[in-house]
């Protein structure tokens, strides 16, 4: 018998399963339902050591987690972070369960991880990683097992040495087994932008509903990687104004507005946002307590705990990145009256994109970079207003809540179709 209170922690894991009991107490789920639910199907760790450039040897922890199969294939990226551990990687991986199910994908929730920082290692070094990475698990991946994707710092390029590795150790010409690959290996074009679109979105979404529209509206971002970058993008093209982006070197700040392409422009020349000239300097934890509107955290996890969430001035708050607000900064904008758009819907652009890669893979097809584009937004718009008829339905509970039940009552049923536990 595992206690919920046995794994309370600060840890991402912790926050999740928090979340799942919240849910299960709403619905009435009994809790040997959710004692199942809590734990992952199978967790691989893994060793990879690697010649470095200098002649040393180099190694690192790689893990992938499993953690529902009940409606199809694990499926969910694999990030490259120095703070990356097994808890993070299980949790992770429990979220895409509850995403992929949200979005009527047929799949389960997976999640891959390896503790590095990126930027200390060389082009080589990377691609060796990542190719003893997928060598070691490939025995648990496939497009019929378990499809990984880019997540934080993964891109196409990782993805292509991993479909070419994966191929080469099993012999299995399969590159629906990995998406968000380059074009010329099956990719979409879509893919590249897809989380970013799909935030704005429901951003947009949100804001019709909850604000009154999103013309002229404020918007504060946390980071500046692909899902924030286009995200700004898209919105700054919806008509919001930019006012605050960050990365990890920090954030700025200019309540007039902030030019996306140029802060672009200048991050690739200079490697950070931080040095901005045309905006105030600040923390990326000054930056979420701003004057804004719209607060997306788009960046890392437990960013918005019940220590600043008090302090948080937007009147909306949208999860760009997985699990950036803590359960008990859910609490406190609940009694504060602040929505809250979960991660499991408006960040999963990038999965929906995902699964038109894979189902093209598996079909011979290429859709067209603008049906694509539609299916996203329409399967996410169609998400979302299912949200919001739940949260009517269940009176006094939150956004997050409202998503979860719909996403667990679908895996939960599932389950019991097949007859398992
Ligand atoms: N890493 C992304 C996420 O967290 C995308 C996963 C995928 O495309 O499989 O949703």
């Amino acid at each position: 018998m595992i206690e919920v209170q046995e794994v309370l922690s600060s840890s991402l894991y912790a926050q999740q399963l928090k979340k799942l009991y919240h849910v299960g107490n709403v619905l009435g789920l009994p809790q040997d339902v959710l004692e199942s639910l809590s734990i992952p199907e199978r967790v691989l760790q893994v060793k990879i050591s690697i010649k470095g450039d200098d002649g040393k040897i180099k190694t690192f922890l790689g893990w992938r987690s499993q953690h529902n199969s009940a409606l199809g294939p694990y499926k969910g990226g694999v990030r490259y972070h120095p703070n990356v551990t097994q808890d993070e990687v299980i949790a992770l991986s429990m979220i895409m369960t509850w995403k992929n199910s949200l979005l009527l994908l047929p799949y389960g929730g997976g999640k891959g991880g390896i503790k590095l920082e990126p930027r200390k290692l060389s082009k080589r070094e990377l691609e060796e990683v990542s190719r003893k990475y997928v060598e070691s698990i490939n025995k648990y991946v496939g497009s019929e097992i378990d499809i990984p994707a880019p997540d934080v710092n993964t891109d196409s390029q990782v993805m292509a040495w991993f479909v070419d590795q994966y191929i080469k150790t099993t012999g299995k010409i399969d590159f629906a087994s990995f998406t968000g690959k380059p074009i010329d290996l099956g990719g979409l074009a879509v893919r590249e932008y897809s989380t970013g679109l799909g935030v704005a979105t429901i951003t947009k979404r949100a804001s019709e509903k909850l604000l009154d529209g999103l013309n002229d509206k404020t918007v504060v971002i946390q980071g500046f990687g692909n899902l924030s970058y286009y995200a700004a993008v898209f919105l700054s093209q919806m008509g919001a104004k930019i006012t605050g982006i960050s990365d990890s070197k920090g954030a700025i700040y200019n309540p007039n507005g902030i030019d996306v392409q140029k802060v672009k422009e200048y991050k690739d020349k200079n490697g950070s946002v931080s040095e901005y000239p045309d905006a105030k300097k600040m923390t990326n934890d000054e930056l979420l307590i701003q004057d804004c509107d719209i607060l997306i955290p788009g960046a890392i996890e437990n960013v918005i705990t019940k220590y600043n969430a008090p302090k948080v001035k937007a009147k909306l708050i949208v999860e760009g990145a997985n699990g950036p607000l803590t359960a008990d900064a859910d609490d406190v904008m609940k009694q504060r009256g602040v929505p809250v758009i979960p991660d499991i819907l408006a960040n999963s652009g990038g999965v929906v994109g995902s699964y038109i890669e894979w189902a093209n893979n598996r079909m011979g097809q290429i859709m067209e970079e603008d049906e694509a584009k539609k299916l996203i937004i329409s399967r996410m718009e169609k998400a979302f207003d299912e949200m919001y008829k739940e949260y009517n339905k269940l009176g006094d509970q939150d956004f997050r809540t409202s998503a979860m039940a719909i996403a667990v009552e679908r895996v939960i049923k599932a389950m019991k179709a097949r007859g398992g536990n």
